[in-house]
């Protein structure tokens, strides 16, 4: 079976200018841990579709088996359960390591960050495996346990690097939304989408003049396999410079939801960031990657997913 599908994803494959169109590439063994998550998932979708065989091993911590549904049954396509701060043995020629506590609401301390991604690292050196780490835009700034783990994390994969000659990359993620993103994490996407789609008031933090920048999930797939199979280690921010406002934000999800939705202000944490807009230079210079669905573009397309998963069958009387 090996290259099945390589027509579907011909023009994907040819990403880091290794592969000339139109020419017939090797199908890759492809280790996605954290492959039933949010972004995860999105990134076994592509590369099945290019051809790939790929293997998710997630612990369905945070993550869904119904996010890869799609692919029960496709012999190209197996799920592990298993926590990866237990060792495993595979065979495969490239690891994403995204396996992660979701956020920092979830769990004050996880192991997943440092003894996980060793034993990943371990893998990718007995095998002689590609590893990329998925970081943070959190390790620019001291706030929790969650960007220490990464820091550390990147510690480990460059010590690996340097130390062992691992092929590695690093790519670091600004907020990120999209269809399977977690409804009830917190994240602020998330939160004003379920929030209109229910009629409830959108919770705005603080004066809602802090900004972020949203990245659409597609974008940042499209950035980490031209990462991985460019010749750059990074590390790579990875994320969509248009910044907003959380007031805009809000402003957003009521034209494309609900013009009528209410504003609701809460207090602020202490040390929410004021600011945070990724420089996205290098991957633009050396990836030749740049996002290219605006927040207006994105955010009606996570809308129906969500919608689905908050009303299920109801969908049709209640909306
Ligand atoms: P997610 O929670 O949807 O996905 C993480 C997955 O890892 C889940 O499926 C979870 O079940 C799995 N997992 C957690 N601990 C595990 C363990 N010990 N063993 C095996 N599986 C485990 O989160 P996401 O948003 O898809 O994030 C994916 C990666 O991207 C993470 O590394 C995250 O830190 C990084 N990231 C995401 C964002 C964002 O905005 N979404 C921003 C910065 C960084
Ligand atoms: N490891 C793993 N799968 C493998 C190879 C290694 O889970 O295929 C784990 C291994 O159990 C160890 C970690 O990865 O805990 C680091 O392995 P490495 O060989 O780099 O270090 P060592 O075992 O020599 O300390
Ligand atoms: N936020 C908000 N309302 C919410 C959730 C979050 O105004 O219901 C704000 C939060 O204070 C922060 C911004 O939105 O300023 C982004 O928060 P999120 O947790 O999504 O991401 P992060 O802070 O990690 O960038």
């Amino acid at each position: 079976g090996l290259g099945l599908g390589l027509g579907l994803g011909l023009g994907h494959v040819n990403v880091g200018g290794r592969v000339p169109l139109g020419l017939k590439r090797k199908t890759l063994r492809v280790l996605v841990t954290g492959g039933a998550g949010f972004v995860g998932s999105h990134l076994v979708d592509r590369l099945i579709e290019r051809g790939d065989s790929v293997i998710v091993v997630d612990n369905l911590f945070t993550g869904r088996k119904e996010n890869l549904v799609q692919h029960f049954g496709n012999p190209r396509f197996e799920l592990i359960r298993h926590d990866v701060v237990e060792p495993i043995l595979l065979e495969v020629d490239q690891i994403y390591h995204l396996a992660c506590p979701a956020s920092p609401v979830h769990y004050k301390y996880n192991p997943t960050n440092v003894v996980g991604t060793l034993n990943m690292l371990g893998l990718a050196k007995r095998v002689g495996a590609r590893f990329l780490l998925t970081s943070t835009s959190e390790v620019y700034g001291v706030r929790s346990c969650y960007d220490e783990g990464k820091r550390t994390a990147e510690t480990l994969t460059m010590d690996y690097h340097r130390g062992l000659g691992i092929e590695v990359r690093i790519a670091r993620i600004f907020n990120t939304y999209g269809p399977r993103m977690c409804i009830d994490d917190g994240r602020v996407v998330s939160n004003f989408v379920a929030q209109a789609l229910r009629k409830e008031p959108l919770t705005v933090y603080g004066d809602g003049k802090q900004t972020r920048s949203f990245q659409y999930v597609s974008d940042l797939v499209e950035g980490l396999m031209r990462l991985m199979e460019g010749d750059h280690v990074g590390p790579f921010n990875l994320g969509n410079p248009g910044e907003f406002t959380m007031l805009e934000l809000a402003q957003v999800v009521q034209e494309t939801i609900d013009p009528n939705a209410k504003i609701e202000f809460r207090p602020n944490t202490e040390d929410d960031p004021h600011k945070r807009k990724p420089d996205i230079t290098k991957a633009e210079e050396l990836l030749g990657w740049q996002p290219t669905i605006s927040l207006r573009k994105g955010l009606p397309l996570m809308v129906e997913d969500f919608r689905q998963r908050i009303f299920g069958d109801q969908k049709d009387t209640t909306v």
